[in-house]
């Protein structure tokens, strides 16, 4: 049995998205800026696709901005507001310490030119206080970006409070929505942000596909230039097949976004308890506090993440530890040390993402596993450091 539970690094793409983008290959050969029936048809189907995005993230479809991922999405909202805002001297941009690094090196590369970042601390519990948000931002900020859902224990933002935050000094509100989207529900334009950036992949869509939402009205300088498509927003001729399964993922989630939310929860609720039962020394990490239901991260006391990573993988379970290995160093992940767990904790910490195939059966599997994979790497433990 192989047991895919990192459903928040990328989801499989459901069957309707592989149909419909294998027949968009085929059959939607034309270039969407083209006059004749080609281009017509294909220009057709970009627009059906940014419909269903734009009923997906609660906008109109003349604010959706197409990109190839919410990496991009990310970067054209950061460097487009900063851009558009420069002449105005407002030249600060303020993000949460829990943000994606898309967001984080996007902001600190600005910043190495002449702008000023401020990073906003966040509570123990995974939560960015609108209060917090408040002190740091100034009547020179141009940007706040808070993320909706948080990639690695999940919690979810207080995005509305802290919009309207930034709104009283002036400055704009964006949010990364990235792991939010088809999990929880999602309104861009009650949320009162300015701009939204979501990912296919996140929710069963194509990889390297994501859009932008930009309200109307909000002046963004465009970072890709060289063509008039997407409203001069992002030039480029576009992914027809990429942006047609987008469209079927964004239609299904928003379907089934319901049902997901309880099946999600339940199984998610089923594992955090098995596993604190049948493990001890365990915690569950950015809990208690509102959560996407499909998200958990839980930390073994004396194992080193990495190790029971792979300890798992060889059972045919993948889950991941949020924390990137660079150069065979293990750096703490910067989410778990924001919120202020110490190294030790951060580097004992797994993250859990189900996806809409789980089954209890899987999650019975995992917590069934658990306990003597961990045993056995404490044992290993304990001998090191006898040793
Ligand atoms: N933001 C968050 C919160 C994410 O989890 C991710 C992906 O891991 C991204 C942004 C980047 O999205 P993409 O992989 O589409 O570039």
């Amino acid at each position: 049995m192989r047991i895919y539970l990192d459903h928040n690094a990328t989801t499989p793409p459901a069957d309707p998205v592989v149909e419909a983008v294998t027949r968009a290959m085929h059959d939607l050969v034309g270039n969407g800026s083209s006059v004749h029936s080609f281009g017509q048809q294909a220009k057709g189907a970009i627009d059906g696709a940014r419909g269903a995005v734009a009923a997906l993230l609660g906008g109109e479809p003349a604010e959706v901005v197409f990109t190839a991922g919410g990496t991009e999405s990310i970067n054209l909202a950061i460097r487009g507001v900063a851009e558009a805002l420069e002449p105005t001297g407002r030249r600060g941009i303020v993000v949460s310490g829990i943000e994606h690094e898309a967001v984080l090196q996007t902001s600190r590369a600005l910043a190495r030119r002449g702008g000023t970042l401020t990073v906003v601390p966040v509570e123990s519990n995974g939560v960015v206080s609108a209060e917090a948000v408040r002190e740091a931002v100034s009547d020179a900020t141009a940007l706040v970006s808070v993320m909706h859902a948080n990639n690695e224990v999940g919690t979810v933002q207080p995005v509305a409070s802290i919009a309207a935050i930034a709104h009283e000094r002036g400055a704009l509100m964006h949010t990364d929505a990235v792991q939010s989207a088809g999990k929880i529900p999602l309104a861009a334009r009650a949320l009162g942000v300015d701009l939204l950036s979501i990912s296919a992949h996140k929710f069963y869509g194509p990889k390297g596909t994501g859009a932008l939402w930009v309200r109307r009205g909000v002046r963004l300088t465009p970072q890709m230039t060289g063509g008039r498509q997407e409203r001069s927003r992002r030039a480029g001729t576009e992914n027809v097949p990429a942006l047609v399964g987008m469209g079927v993922a964004a239609r299904l989630a928003l379907a089934g976004l319901d049902e997901y939310q309880s099946r999600m929860g339940a199984l998610r609720d089923r594992l955090d308890a098995g596993v604190l039962r049948s493990v001890p020394h365990t915690a569950v990490n950015g809990a208690p506090g509102e959560r996407v239901p499909n998200t958990t991260n839980i930390s073994f006391e004396r194992v080193e993440a990495e190790s029971l990573l792979i300890a798992l993988d060889l059972e045919g379970i993948a889950v991941s530890t949020g924390s990137a290995c660079s150069s065979g160093t293990l750096e703490p992940s910067h989410v778990l040390k924001a919120m202020g767990l110490g190294s030790a904790r951060a580097q004992s910490s797994l993250r859990f993402s189900l996806g809409a195939a789980n089954t209890e059966t899987e999650i019975d599997r995992v917590v069934t596993v658990l306990p003597a994979l961990v045993q056995k790497l404490r044992a290993l433990t304990r001998t090191a450091v006898g040793a």
